[in-house]
């Protein structure tokens, strides 16, 4: 419907009905004039064609009285203009034309008259005439508004409409259908079967049973809905509405649908289903979406018996990345990575049983640098590690974010169903804890999820805790072991070594909380407490029994990180008054190894300081003694591991005997540690070896212990000397 057809002239208040006249004899409109003035209409007159349409467009006259014959523009023509008017659609418009003229007649009704009345006119009915045609103009007028209105809130509520009559198979259409069907103007189906064919293929039998049963007695069928072909690929969302429309003797006569298109809302539905399973990132299925899949698949009888399990990625360096390089850096990286774990998929067919062709390898972003994938019908168990190795592998190779080439790896842990767990929620715990497990022991980087993982994850959390609040309730202490000279037997040293007494769990070994205290962030306030308590111990013997005693302070990696370690040491040594050459600090090969220019200045300033430095554990890290010649230290212990099989073992010997001889050849102090056996501390004697620490002669204890040892030695010294 076009926008000007629904202009329609105000209609006057009133009696006050126009009427314009239009003829070129004047006689014939003074005629008009008198007869109709008589019937109560006013008149407005118009000479030729020309003055007609000034005048129509000027007065908006009710109806027209219009000669067909005259000068210049004809009637006729006077007509077409009228109707193509803005206003003039409706207006009635009579014609008057010679009696019997047949032509006129035609071209009256083809230039768009309402209809026409022949010369010479009645005078007398002639206002009657004109009154009827009025009559009928206007309640057509007021149908045509009620038609517009109706088809224009169709318009706007997107609802279409379709009519039946089944006896004949006729079809109508409303335009807003059409519209909504994407059927294309001037084509109008006229059987049922025609509009069928828009329906989706899958549901026009849905639509004809609903057809079908309201011809076999049925009053309506409520709200079916369906897609339908609006061609070009396009298709729309329609629910509709059926009804029967019965005669008398309960005959369906016609059958009509209300169809609504429904297009915006399930698009606004969908997008909302979107965006709440889906991950606006990757694309790929979120976490709610993966886990109520998982949940369906484990549910499912056929896949409960097949080998279906989980991966948990954990992308590494993903923070790096965001950090040096920017969030939108990240952003691509993790989609790159999406990328490529979908991919990893594709060769599935090879673990999984091809013979049943419904396996699953669903790829979800968990949370930023979290993804899952699910493995349904699996081969074996061993074909998950397969998986997992490739996904390891496609992750492994350089990704090119902007101009920057960025290595990532990932950490894989493996949940298998039902062994890890009976649920969704349960597998992906467990595949995620074997992840995480995966990163802290830095093995290949796959973990398969164990029982113990969940019990040790469960205990390790708890311990954490315990841990945090070990330091403000005073629950260290440290214990000392001796370090005696092997020439003399005479203690030269002490070890402090710490303990945690755990209110429940006693004495817990430093080789458990140490590393947690490492990863935590807590080794720098325990080994600040550790040096701290291990001075002012060492001073007080020094004071008492021997003013070169010397204490050795073991020193994690963590703590020697930083540059927190020189000036707290120096405070110390203000603080406590002891003497810096009889502090030795136990650091480990690794440090010295992994020594960067900050750390080799940090070493540098503490033996400047006047600290002695040793290598705890030595042997046990890395082969090359090299090293030893470029850094300052002054002593080495040779580890346990070494001591343990000495002597007899041909192999350890000699290679106890060579660090032995290495060290003195660097003007080193060597002292052997876990001696155990007589024949070891022989062993050590024999071979020159200067000091040494183990069970044989002294374990290690409370600092009164100690103190009793050591008043007893200066005791037999001092009975010695006199
Ligand atoms: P470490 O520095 O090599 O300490 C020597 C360890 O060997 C001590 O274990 C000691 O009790 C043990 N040991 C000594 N003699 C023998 C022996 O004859 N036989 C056997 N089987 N063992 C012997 P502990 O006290 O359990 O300490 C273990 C490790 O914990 C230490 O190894 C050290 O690396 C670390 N640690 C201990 N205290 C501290 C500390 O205050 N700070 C830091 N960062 N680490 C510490
Ligand atoms: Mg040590
Ligand atoms: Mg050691």
């Amino acid at each position: 419907m076009s926008s000007s057809s629904l202009i329609t002239p105000t209609p006057r208040a009133g009696r006050d009905r126009v009427v314009l006249v239009v003829d070129d004899e004047k006689m014939m409109r003074l005629l008009a004039r008198q007869s109709l003035e008589r019937s109560g209409f006013k008149v407005v007159e118009a000479q030729d064609g020309a003055t007609a349409l000034d005048c129509f467009h000027d007065q908006h006259p009710d109806m027209v009285l219009l000669d067909v014959q005259m000068p210049n523009k004809d009637g006729f023509e006077v007509c077409r203009e009228i109707r193509s008017s803005p206003f003039g659609h409706f207006t009635p418009i009579m014609m008057m034309t010679g009696l019997d003229d047949v032509a006129s007649i035609e071209r009256a009704y083809e230039a768009g008259a309402t209809d026409f009345i022949n010369k010479p006119l009645n005078w007398l009915v002639l206002g009657h005439r004109l009154e009827y045609i009025l009559r009928s103009s206007r309640s057509s007028e007021r149908l045509r508004e009620s038609q517009a209105k109706l088809s224009n809130a169709q318009r706007i509520a997107k609802l279409g409409y379709w009519e039946w009559i089944p006896d004949q198979d006729r079809l109508y259409c409303s335009s807003e259908l059409r519209r909504i069907f994407g059927i294309p103007t001037g084509h109008r189906p006229t059987n049922l079967e025609e509009l069928t064919m828009f329906i989706h293929s899958e549901q026009r039998q849905r639509f004809r049973e609903a057809v079908r049963e309201l011809l076999t007695g049925g009053a309506a069928v409520g709200d079916l809905e369906f897609k339908v072909h609006t061609g070009a690929g396009g298709e729309r969302f329609v629910r509709q509405y059926t009804e029967a429309l019965l005669d008398e003797d309960a005959r369906v006569t016609r059958i009509s649908g209300t169809i609504q298109d429904v297009t915006g809302q399930r698009e606004a539905e969908e997008k909302v289903r979107y965006m709440a399973y889906y991950d606006a990132l990757t694309g790929l299925p979120n976490r709610r979406s993966f886990t109520e899949n998982l949940q369906r698949v484990l549910e499912d009888p056929r896949f409960r018996n097949d080998s279906t399990a989980v991966l948990f990625i954990d992308l590494d360096r993903l923070d790096v990345v965001n950090e040096s390089l920017g969030r939108p850096a990240g952003d691509e990286l993790v989609r790159l990575a999406a990328l490529r774990l979908v991919a990893s998929g594709r060769s599935t067919d090879m673990v999984a049983r091809a013979t049943h062709g419904r396996s699953q390898h669903v790829v979800s972003r968990f949370d930023g640098d979290e993804f899952v994938v699910l493995l349904t019908q699996l081969v074996d168990v061993e074909a998950t590690a397969a998986v997992a190795d490739r996904v390891r592998n496609a992750l492994a190779e350089p990704f090119e974010v902007g101009d920057q080439e960025i290595f990532v790896s990932a950490n894989v842990g493996i949940g298998v169903f039902s062994h890890d767990g009976e649920t969704a929620e349960q597998l992906l715990r467990n595949a995620h804890l074997a992840a995480q497990h995966a990163k802290e022991t830095a093995g290949d980087g796959c973990q398969f999820y164990t029982h113990s993982l969940n019990e040790a994850a469960r205990e390790r959390l708890t311990l954490e805790a315990d841990l945090r609040r070990a330091v403000e309730r005073g629950e260290f202490e440290l214990h000392y072991q001796p370090q005696f000279r092997v020439a003399d037997d005479a203690i030269v040293g002490a070890e402090a070594l710490i303990r945690w007494r755990h209110p429940e769990q006693g004495l817990v070994s430093p080789l458990t909380f140490i590393p947690l205290c490492e990863e935590i962030g807590l080794i720098h306030e325990v080994g600040a407490w550790v040096l701290e308590t291990a001075c002012r111990q060492a001073r007080e013997w020094q004071r008492a029994y021997d003013p070169d005693l010397r204490i050795s302070v073991n020193i994690s990696n963590r703590q020697f990180g930083g540059n927190r370690l020189t000036p707290a040491i120096r405070d110390l040594l203000a603080t406590t008054g002891i003497a810096p050459g009889t502090l030795e600090l136990e650091l480990t090969e690794s440090v010295i190894l992994g020594a960067d220019d900050d750390d080799l200045t940090q070493l540098a300033d503490l033996r400047r300081l006047g600290l002695k430095l040793a290598i705890d554990d030595f042997g046990t890290g890395y082969s090359s003694l090299s090293y030893l010649t470029r850094f300052p230290v002054d002593a080495l212990k040779i580890d346990r591991s070494f001591i343990r099989e000495v002597p007899g073992r041909e192999h350890q010997e000699s290679l106890a005997k060579a660090i032995i001889a290495m060290g003195q050849s660097l003007g080193l102090r060597v002292i052997a540690e876990g001696v155990e056996t007589e024949d070891q501390l022989a062993f050590l004697r024999a071979h020159d070896c200067e000091e040494q620490q183990g069970f044989l002669m002294g374990r290690p204890v409370v600092a009164e212990e100690f103190g009793q040892r050591l008043a007893a030695a200066a005791a037999e010294a001092h009975s010695q000397a006199s």
